[in-house]
């Protein structure tokens, strides 16, 4: 490539075809071919990329980018790629290259080919490849995702610290240009100390994203929840972001069997698994990814719809981060959190092993997630003046926008309360938790509290009349503003700070605290709830049940199929018990798939509506939620590697499981109305002549049992595992 320089308008519409720059895209790219140092604070999807991209394509010699993903690079490379120019424009240098593409890239960087060369901070320590970058002209140094600099970041990598050093090894001169989406000033500050970048420019972009919607609900039912806000917002995709691995597949499998085509993502799958369910949520093959924070980095899926945190972050930049990555084609863009203050005890108690620095930096972050959680201020206004950002919340853009501003929170005044609180903490001498600081105050007389004889003590029941979820609500209350701490140190004894007392001294005239919406009482208010239980079908209709079997025989013989192919027995209870009256809510019957509620469903549901009509039966109003036996995520790794023709020995062995317990997975998941497709296994073992007469019988047979069927075929021609086999066969074609 030539070098002469083009203008930055010419060469933005040359190389990406755009014709304007994005916000201050302009004024940063100039800084840094003024040669100065740059810092850039812009939001997720707010155009970072292109602030290094196009000036390093106009100068001479090669920019190096770091960034800390190997995956991530590889993605920048393509696309930069994939504007047209030479492949050899950009490289990436790292350990997933052989010897002869390193030898190459080093080739195309010398002959000044290449205009960026993507880095991580790993490579950037190894002697050679920096014996090798002095050798050559650097134009400029970006750093990507700078954030990971910082200690006060959610993403802090310690490799990431060293990065000055090395720069300054190669040249002192290069400019160096940092980019990153999380700006508390914390973070902010850290990174231009770390890099050594005082005195750098700065371009701070506003962190407003008027479209998008913020709310926090109350974790009651959340799963509930989560289905009846995906099912009301079918066909548009979103992502679920979980907190661990187990919870992805869990949830993703909970949503799958209530007919949500969903997919999970984290780490621990195999690199294969994690970019096929990646692309199906890119190619609207799934609507929804849940998926642990793994997900989504470099993604640019412009019109993502919501963004779930089914469990609470860990800190406000991530969550910002996170929830950055819906509507970002500008519309809608809802985000949901799900609070309960037990997931937060439960990530204080991760924190526990590890070094004090690093849990009082965690619970931090952690505190201002609990404030944000509970804030009764617009979540908007909150979230900016977290990153620094003052915003009008009348007429500021996107006013109105938060379940806050829409639906107000009730306030209540609790300075007597907080009184009676610190007073208590101060008669237990600082030496308890929360959790017995209530049961004292409510005067529940545990174990504990006899032991330490708290239940002779003055305060022993003196706040009984109190509701002792809003005692909890108070002392978070009173942590968050600063006059009552937990202690590291001892596992979160209460404490009282300076503040505290202060307060104890000299009471204010009042303390106004806000109460949670009350969600459980909202739904049954609104809609009159009927809780499902699955338990017993005790309230199963026998009149409907008998009205199902038979016109379940009369199918069967019309089909031609034995009735058991038609329905099983729990799915028809469960109608009886749920009154399905549509296609849709027929698949959430247990046992009951998508392929069997089009194949057979239609006169279920009709006899079952006309039936609902004439007895004028109030059907449950509440969605109806199939829940997963098998919460392990077995299932889902069974389905995937059946998918991908893996042998059942070996998906039994990956699994650590005896092949007869695959085998009940196996009938667990066709029971429950899933198809498996296990022919290219059957076909290996079991002749065809078996297959027919096997698949003969059943269509004949009154039970699908496989001890009778063993009987009936003879046992000394079958093995029960065979039978086995070709009935988990027979069902997914003829049943599912
Ligand atoms: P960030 O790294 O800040 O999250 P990206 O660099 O990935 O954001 O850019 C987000 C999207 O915006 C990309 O699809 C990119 O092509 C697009 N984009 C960037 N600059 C412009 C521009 N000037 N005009 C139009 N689209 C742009
Ligand atoms: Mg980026």
């Amino acid at each position: 490539m030539k070098t002469t320089m083009l203008s930055l308008d010419d060469a933005l519409k040359e190389y990406f075809g755009f014709d304007s720059f994005k916000g201050n895209q302009k004024d940063v790219m100039q800084s840094v071919l003024d040669g100065h140092d740059t810092f850039v604070i812009m939001p997720t999807g707010g155009g970072k990329s292109l602030c290094y991209q196009l000036p390093a394509l106009i100068q001479e010699g090669t920019a190096i980018v770091i960034s800390p993903l190997i995956a991530l690079m590889k993605n920048q490379v393509d696309s930069i790629r994939s504007f047209g120019s030479n492949d050899n424009i950009a490289h990436f240098l790292n350990s997933s290259l052989n010897k002869t593409e390193i030898t190459q890239v080093k080739l195309d960087v010398t002959n000044g080919h290449t205009k960026m060369l993507y880095l991580a901070p790993e490579s950037l320590n190894k002697q050679e490849n920096l014996d090798f970058l002095k050798s050559v002209k650097i134009s400029f140094v970006a750093v990507d995702e700078a954030h990971c600099i910082s200690e006060w970041g959610h993403d802090f990598r310690p490799e990431y610290r060293r990065i000055k050093e090395m720069i300054k090894g190669i040249d002192k001169t290069i400019p160096v240009m940092a980019l990153t989406a999380t700006a508390t000033p914390k973070v902010q500050s850290d990174i231009q100390k770390n890099l050594a970048m005082v005195d750098a420019k700065v371009y701070k972009a506003s962190f407003n994203r008027p479209n998008l919607f913020y709310e926090v609900r109350p974790k009651i039912d959340a799963v509930k929840q989560l289905i009846r806000y995906i099912k009301e917002n079918s066909g548009k995709s979103g992502i679920i972001y979980c907190l661990s691995r187990k919870k992805v597949e869990e949830i993703a499998e909970t949503l799958q069997v209530n007919g949500i085509k969903a997919l999970p993502y984290h780490a621990g799958f195999d690199a294969g698994t994690r970019s096929r369910n990646q692309d199906m949520f890119l190619m609207e093959d799934v609507d929804v990814i849940v998926a642990t924070i793994a997900f989504g980095m470099g993604i640019d899926k412009p019109d993502v719809r919501f963004v779930v945190h089914y469990d609470i972050p860990k800190s406000l930049e991530g969550y910002y981060q996170e929830t950055g990555r819906a509507g970002r084609d500008g519309g809608e863009g809802r985000c949901i959190a799900f609070y309960d203050y037990k997931d937060v005890e439960k990530l204080e108690k991760f924190m526990h092993g590890k070094p004090v620095a690093e849990q009082e930096v965690g619970r931090q972050l952690l505190d201002e997630v609990v404030s944000y959680a509970e804030t009764a201020v617009s979540r908007r206004k909150f979230l900016l003046n977290y990153f620094g950002e003052s915003w009008d919340e009348v007429n500021g853009e996107g006013a109105n926008m938060d379940d806050n501003s829409v639906n107000p929170k009730q306030k209540v005044d609790f300075i007597n309360e907080m009184k009676v609180l610190f007073n208590a903490v101060d008669t237990v001498k600082e030496r308890f938790k929360a959790k017995h600081i209530i049961n004292v105050l409510i005067g529940n007389n545990t174990s504990e509290v006899s032991t330490y004889r708290h239940n002779q003590s003055e305060i022993f029941g003196i706040g009984k009349e109190t509701d002792p979820k809003l005692w909890m609500a108070a002392i978070r209350q009173a942590i968050v503003n600063g006059f009552l701490y937990k202690d590291i140190e001892t596992y979160g004894l209460l404490k009282i700070t300076d503040k505290g007392r202060e307060f104890m001294k000299n009471p204010p005239e009042s303390f106004i605290v806000y109460k949670d919406h009350d969600y459980i009482t909202q739904l049954k208010d609104a809609d009159d709830v009927v809780l499902n239980s699955k338990s017993g079908g005790a309230a199963m209709d026998e009149v409907l049940l008998k009205q199902l079997k038979e016109l379940r025989k009369k199918i069967s013989k019309q089909k031609n199929v034995p009735p058991f192919v038609v329905f099983q027995d729990p799915s028809l209870q469960d109608m009886a018990n749920q009154y399905p009256i549509t296609i849709d809510e027929l698949k959430n019957i247990q046992g009951v798939g998508s392929g069997k509620a089009i194949k057979y469903g239609k006169p279920f549901i009709e006899l079952i509506s006309n039936y609902v009509e004439e007895n004028e039966i109030e059907r449950p109003q509440d969605m109806v939620v199939k829940s997963v036996v098998n919460k392990s995520g077995t299932k889902v790794y069974i389905i995937q590697g059946i998918d991908r023709k893996i042998p059942l020995n070996d998906i039994a062995k990956t699994k650590g499981m005896e092949f007869d317990d695959l085998l009940s997975e196996l009938e667990h998941i066709v029971d429950s109305g899933t198809r498996l497709n296990i022919d290219y296994y059957i076909n290996e073992e079991i002749d065809e002549d078996k297959q027919e007469e096997v698949h003969d019988y059943f269509m004949e047979a009154e039970t699908a049992d496989i001890d009778e069927a063993l009987e009936e075929l003879g046992i000394d021609d079958y093995t029960s595992e065979e039978l086995r086999l070709l009935r988990i066969k027979f069902m997914s074609e003829v049943a599912n």
